[in-house]
């Protein structure tokens, strides 16, 4: 086995482990200059999620510009961001990250990382009550969730105190007039470029 004696120097190929397409990639899908990224670290400070990140958010900035993609593709903190934005608000040097977030997230379903598989369940069961209703169906969703999941009383309690607070409804409300049609025009739309090979 090699040691440090044999292997002074102990160093890491930066370059080889580079993937430019992937750099170049996430560049033109989230319209952002990465290379502006001076590590200020200003984005995971405002994070509420890091806490549960397996990887910072500016780490997974870094690792973008560094071009390691199967690490970023495959970390938890990607599936775990709320999209809320405060990283965008306190970057200094104008980067959208939380844009840059979402779109590793659409990349890593385009290349079949899912580590954190409830996050993309409910996401999908929310994607397809809107297209169904219009708008999300409450019930349905939770109902769709707790058996896809595995999990099937895990928010069970809630329901009582949700019902009579008229935060559930039995039914669907859907959208009045065009509303409806107009929601499924869009994943139509949707689709028909999925399938001409435009991605998620
Ligand atoms: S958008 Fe995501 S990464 Fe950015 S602060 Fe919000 S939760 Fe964190
Ligand atoms: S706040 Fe902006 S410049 Fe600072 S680490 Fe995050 S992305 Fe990079």
């Amino acid at each position: 086995m090699q040691n440090s004696r044999q292997n002074p120097l102990r160093t890491v190929d930066l370059a080889a482990m580079r993937d430019e397409a992937f750099q170049a990639a996430v560049a033109s899908e989230s319209g952002q200059l990465l290379a502006s990224c001076y590590q200020c670290g200003n984005c995971t400070a405002g994070c509420a999620y890091t806490h549960d990140y397996d990887i910072p958010v500016h780490q997974v900035m870094r690792l973008v510009q560094l071009g390691h993609r199967e690490r970023a593709l495959s970390c938890r903190s990607i599936w775990l961001c709320a999209t809320c934005q405060a990283c965008t608000t306190r970057c200094p040097n104008n980067i959208d990250v939380a844009r840059v977030m979402d779109v590793l997230r659409h990349m890593a379903r385009r290349a079949g990382h899912a580590p954190e598989p409830t996050v993309k369940t409910f996401t999908d069961g929310f994607l397809a009550s809107v297209a169904r209703h219009g708008r999300v169906f409450e019930a349905g969703l939770a109902a769709v969730f707790a058996i896809k999941s595995g999990k099937p009383l895990q928010d069970a309690g809630l329901g009582p105190a949700m019902l009579s607070r008229g935060k559930l409804a039995f039914l669907p409300h859907e959208p009045e007039g065009q509303g409806k049609a107009e929601v499924a025009a869009i994943f139509e739309r949707f689709y028909a470029r999925k399938k001409q090979g435009g991605g998620e």
